[in-house]
């Protein structure tokens, strides 16, 4: 029988997603399972597999399936494991030879697996916004920044599978804020959804500029692209600042790698409207001359429901 189908799985911090997946990048069929509720990895690769086996027959697949790829936080690309995935309720500080678990609990169906920013970059080049792009770097802008970077049509592993965080370069060099990872002045701490959020309640605090936002309990980075699209002048600062700073920073990796684009993906990437002009302008005005106004800024055009699992089974097609 043809092995024309993969799977493609996204393991969040609350949700796994996944789905079954064809060549043209349509989904099958698609479920979603609970990440969080397990303390051991055990149950959930069980709970997973059985999941699994359901869409395979749901879209009729049994014996097509080439291979499965999976996108996780710390996932490692050359061991097959997540390593140190503090945000995963059956993670915590061990290494989970997470490819091995899933591929046994399959009937032998190689697993292979990466961190969700690259798993990101391989959708968008197999399926979205970066198709027929040799050299582009993804940068996800969720919870946290990803990255994944792709040189001569490869994604960047490094020499220990963790190349591209990005997110954690520096952003701000004096009084920076506290990142997750002990680190001040990190980029996600400022251009994440959070960093956002973290921004605007400052900037109540230190200014008396008058905002819808001072009315609300606990302001969300939603909240902030909501104010903005009524026009509220603090909203729209906020946008400005942040778009600056993804812009300086785009400029030193362009320096780095010379990209043919940036890739924006996530869930703040929808303010698209208010973020890509303060980026470009930024980005145009740091970066050398001979790249101003060569590296295009794209926003992710797949489906956002789609997304995750796209990326993940984007790797699949390799094995
Ligand atoms: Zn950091």
């Amino acid at each position: 029988m043809a092995q024309d189908l993969v799977i493609g799985i996204d393991v969040g911090g609350q949700t796994t997603k996944c789905g079954v997946i064809d060549a043209r990048g349509t989904v099958l069929a698609q479920t979603v399972i609970r990440t969080d509720t397990y303390t051991e990895i055990e149950p959930y690769i069980a709970e997973l597999a059985a999941a699994l086996q359901h869409i395979i027959s749901e879209a009729g697949a049994e014996g097509h399936i080439r291979g499965i790829g999976v996108g996780a936080p710390n996932g490692n690309y050359y061991t097959g494991e997540i390593e140190n995935a503090v945000n995963l309720t059956w993670g915590g500080t061990k290494r989970i030879a997470f490819s091995k678990l899933l591929s046994d609990a399959m009937n032998g169906i190689p697993v292979s697996l990466t961190n969700d920013a690259n798993a990101a970059a391989m959708g968008e080049m197999t399926y979205g916004a970066a198709r027929g792009m040799k050299n582009f770097i993804m940068i996800t802008l969720g919870t946290g920044v990803g990255s994944g970077i792709v040189i001569d049509g490869k994604i960047v592993y490094g020499h220990d599978g963790f190349a591209g965080e990005l997110g954690h370069t520096c952003a701000v060099r004096y009084n920076g804020r506290l990142c997750n990872c002990g680190k001040t002045g990190c980029l996600e701490t400022y251009c994440s959804a959070t960093g956002v959020a973290r921004t605007a309640r400052e900037w109540i605090e230190m200014t008396s500029e008058p905002s819808v936002l001072r009315s609300l309990d606990k302001v969300t980075s939603k909240d902030v692209y909501e104010a903005a699209k009524e026009g509220d002048k603090l909203a729209l600062k906020i946008f400005e600042y942040t778009g600056t700073i993804l812009g300086q920073k785009f400029a030193d990796f362009i320096e780095f790698s010379a990209p043919e684009a940036i890739v924006l993906f996530g869930g703040l990437a929808r303010a698209k409207e208010f973020l890509s002009g303060p980026i470009e302008k930024s980005m145009n005005a740091n970066v050398l001359p001979l790249w101003r106004g060569k590296v295009k800024l794209v926003f992710s055009q797949l489906k956002e429901s789609d997304a995750a699992i796209l990326g993940a089974s984007a790797l699949a097609w390799e094995l």
